[in-house]
C-alpha cells in the first residue's frame, strides 16, 4: 500500500476538553451554539459537529451559510443550525426544507421570508442580527420598531434570539467592546421580557467579558483549540520526509536562492507546500519537529514541498515531520505560523482545511 506522504491529525479529545473549558467559564445555564462554519474551521464539519451532537453538552451549531447548514442537516444534525450570514432570497424555501434558523440581517430579506412562510402556512423560527458596532452583517439598532412591524404582519414568524457579533472581543483592552455591549443592551432591554436566546458572544467574548455572555454564546475558534491557555490545539498536520541530500557549501536552495548553504548541509525534502496551506511566508522563517528536536526551514516553501535543514540530526526517509502540533516537549502551534505569516490562526487552520490533498487520519 502507498505511504499517504502529508495528513491532518484531529484529536477529539482535544475537541472535548475545549468545550469542557468554554462550560466552566460560562456555566450551566448558558447554552452553547457551536461555530462550525467553513467546514470547522478546516477541522472537518462532519466529524466536528457529529462528535460534538453525540458526546458534548452542545445546544446547537452555527454556519454561515446555507449550503454549510443543509450538508449538516443532510449528515445527520438534528439539533438546530443557525445561518449566520446573509443570503439571498433563492435561498428562502431550503430554510423550512431543511429546518435551518436564518439569523436576520435585513428587512427586505425579514418580509420576503414572511411572505414565503405565509404562503406555505408554515412557522419559521428566526433570529435577529444587530450590527452594534461590527459594520458587517447586521440590522441597526435604530431598525428594531421597523423589525417589529414587518414581524407583526408575519405570525408565521416566530422569533426565537436577539444577537450582535463583537469587532475586537480578543483585545480585552479594547473599549470599543463596552461600546458594542451598552448598544446591545438598549436593545437586550426591549426584548428582555420574552424568553428568547440572546448571544452576543464570540471566543474573545466567552473568555474576557463574562458579563457578554447572557443566556448564549458562540464559540468557534476556542472550540479548535485557541483563545486560552486551558484550550488544546485540535488539528496537527504532518508530512514524511520524501528525500535527504547532502549539498556543499555555496549551493543555492529552492527558487530566488533565497538561501545558500555556508557549510556542507543535509538537508531533508517535507512533501507539503502552499498549495496544501502552509504559506509562503514561512519560507526560510518556519520551523518544523523531527524526531522530537526542532529543525529550520531553509529556502522558499514551494507549492508542494518545502526544505528543512538536517545537519547533525537524526533523519531518515520516511521520518514523520510535525508540520503543526507537539511532539515530546516541543510545540508549533496555529499562533506561532499565523506571527511569522502576519495573519490570524483562523486563516492558518481554514488553510489547511480546506487543502483537498490533506486527508483527514
Ligand atoms: N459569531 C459570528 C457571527 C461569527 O462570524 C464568528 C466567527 O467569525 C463567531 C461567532 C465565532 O468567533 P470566534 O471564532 O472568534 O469564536
Amino acid at each position: 500500500m502507498r505511504d499517504i506522504l502529508a495528513w491532518r491529525e484531529i484529536d477529539l479529545s482535544a475537541l472535548l476538553n475545549n468545550i469542557k473549558v468554554i462550560r466552566e467559564k460560562i456555566g450551566k445555564k448558558v447554552d452553547i451554539i457551536a461555530v462550525v462554519k467553513a467546514d470547522a474551521y478546516g477541522h472537518g464539519a462532519k466529524i466536528v459537529s457529529l462528535f460534538l451532537q453525540k458526546y458534548a453538552n452542545v445546544n446547537s451549531f452555527a454556519v454561515a451559510h446555507i449550503d454549510e447548514g443543509i450538508f449538516l442537516r443532510k449528515i445527520g444534525i438534528t439539533k438546530k443550525i443557525l445561518v449566520l450570514s446573509p443570503q439571498l432570497k433563492s435561498s428562502i424555501p431550503y430554510y423550512l426544507e431543511y429546518q435551518l434558523t436564518p439569523v436576520i440581517s435585513d428587512i427586505e430579506f425579514l418580509e420576503d421570508l414572511g411572505k414565503f412562510s405565509h404562503s406555505k402556512g408554515k412557522e419559521l423560527k428566526i433570529h435577529l442580527m444587530f450590527d452594534t458596532g461590527m459594520g458587517r452583517e447586521g440590522l441597526l439598532p435604530s431598525e428594531v420598531d421597523k423589525v417589529l412591524n414587518v414581524m407583526e404582519k408575519y405570525p408565521g414568524l416566530i422569533l426565537e434570539g436577539i444577537s450582535s457579533h463583537l469587532s475586537n472581543s480578543e483585545n480585552k483592552k479594547d473599549p470599543y467592546n463596552i461600546f458594542q455591549k451598552k448598544l446591545f443592551y438598549e436593545i437586550y432591554d426591549k426584548f428582555k421580557d420574552e424568553e428568547l436566546v440572546f448571544h452576543f458572544s464570540n471566543t474573545g467574548g466567552i473568555f474576557n467579558f463574562p458579563e457578554f455572555h447572557f443566556n448564549a454564546v458562540r464559540p468557534g475558534i476556542s472550540l479548535y483549540g485557541y483563545g486560552d491557555k486551558a484550550l488544546k490545539p485540535v488539528m496537527e498536520v504532518k508530512a514524511k520526509i520524501t528525500l535527504i541530500k547532502d549539498l556543499p557549501e555555496g549551493w543555492g536552495i529552492g527558487y530566488g536562492h533565497t538561501f545558500m548553504t555556508e557549510k556542507n548541509t543535509k538537508i531533508a525534502l517535507v512533501p507539503l507546500g502552499y498549495a496544501d496551506g502552509y504559506r509562503r511566508d514561512l519560507s526560510n522563517k518556519g520551523r518544523v519537529i523531527l524526531n522530537g528536536e526542532y529543525c529550520k526551514i531553509v529556502g522558499r516553501i514551494s507549492m508542494d514541498q518545502f526544505t528543512i535543514d538536517v545537519t547533525d540530526k537524526e533523519a531518515k526517509k520516511g521520518d514523520v515531520v510535525t508540520i503543526l502540533g507537539m511532539e515530546k516537549d516541543k510545540i508549533i502551534d496555529a499562533q506561532e505560523l499565523a506571527i511569522i505569516s502576519n495573519t490570524i490562526p483562523y486563516e492558518i487552520l481554514t488553510g489547511f482545511g480546506s487543502a483537498k490533498r490533506l486527508k483527514s487520519v
